[in-house]
């Protein structure tokens, strides 16, 4: 067992990269995935997302550069054309996205935040792929209502990235399950909110941790449920789960 000394040590090794919210055993073996995998392989643009975003005071929020990698990679072997992503902040998954969908391949992205998006817009352009992203401003549930009132996008969409508010999450789900295609995906991201969904509920954590809890568990607990989706909840980033409509 960890002595406190041990344990204080291990923790203050923590949380030093930018969107690091490891599940894994150790921080060494998250940095040994980074240091083998990820950054050998991490295109030029998303090296300077990931730098922009780093001097972003909310930098928390983004999307760890192994779950990038990982988005993108799953976006190619499932062939995704048409995708939709719900919270982008400035845009790391969204480029993530764009690189792995084909030239003729579309992005609707939604953000309450226009300013976080712009910040990175620059580099996404650069990159030569701003073409394919139809960024929404505004809360998205809205946006979602509109399109199944409109009947026209139903069953379109091959991928949905949802990573925004998780109090919304079920509320996307059942408008989602209508919008994305019968074998497409939806994946939800930080089902496993800071390994907070197996805390005893006296734990102590961090205010926005414990008020979204309930959400992660709840949500977590209707997917696997849901008999329209097959699931799997995989311990990257903070954790994903994702779900291939079935019926
Ligand atoms: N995927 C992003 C990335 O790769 O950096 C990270 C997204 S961040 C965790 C969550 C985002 O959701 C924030 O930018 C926030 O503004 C946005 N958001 C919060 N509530 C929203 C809503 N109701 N509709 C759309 N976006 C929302
Ligand atoms: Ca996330």
């Amino acid at each position: 067992m960890a002595t406190n000394g041990e344990e204080q040590q291990s923790q203050a090794g923590r949380h030093q990269e930018v969107g690091h919210k490891s599940l894994l055993q150790s921080d060494a073996l998250y940095q040994y995935i980074l240091e083998t995998s990820v950054y050998p392989r991490e295109p030029e643009c998303m090296k300077e997302l990931r730098e922009v975003t780093a001097k972003h005071p909310w930098n928390i929020m983004t999307t760890s550069a192994d779950e990038g990698q990982f988005l993108n990679m799953l976006l190619k072997l499932v062939n995704a054309k048409n995708t939709m992503e719900i919270g982008v902040y400035t845009g790391y998954s969204l480029l993530a996205t764009a690189l792995a969908i084909p030239e003729d391949g579309k992005i609707l992205a939604m953000d309450i935040n226009r300013e976080n998006y712009e910040l990175g817009l620059p580099v996404i352009q650069k990159a030569g792929v701003a073409h394919k992203i139809d960024f929404k401003e505004g809360p998205a549930l809205p946006v979602l209502d509109q399109m199944i009132e409109d009947g026209k996008c139903h069953g379109s969409f091959d991928f949905i990235f949802v990573d925004a508010d998780k109090d919304n999450y079920i509320n996307y789900h059942k408008r989602l399950i209508e919008l994305v295609k019968v074998g497409g995906l939806i994946g939800y991201d930080n089902t496993l909110w800071n390994g907070s969904v197996v805390a005893p509920p006296d734990a102590p954590m961090r205010k926005y941790v414990r008020y979204y809890r309930d959400f992660v568990l709840e949500l977590n607990k209707a997917l696997a449920a849901d008999p329209r989706i097959e699931i799997c909840m995989l311990p990257v980033g903070d954790g994903i789960t994702l779900c291939r409509r079935i019926q």
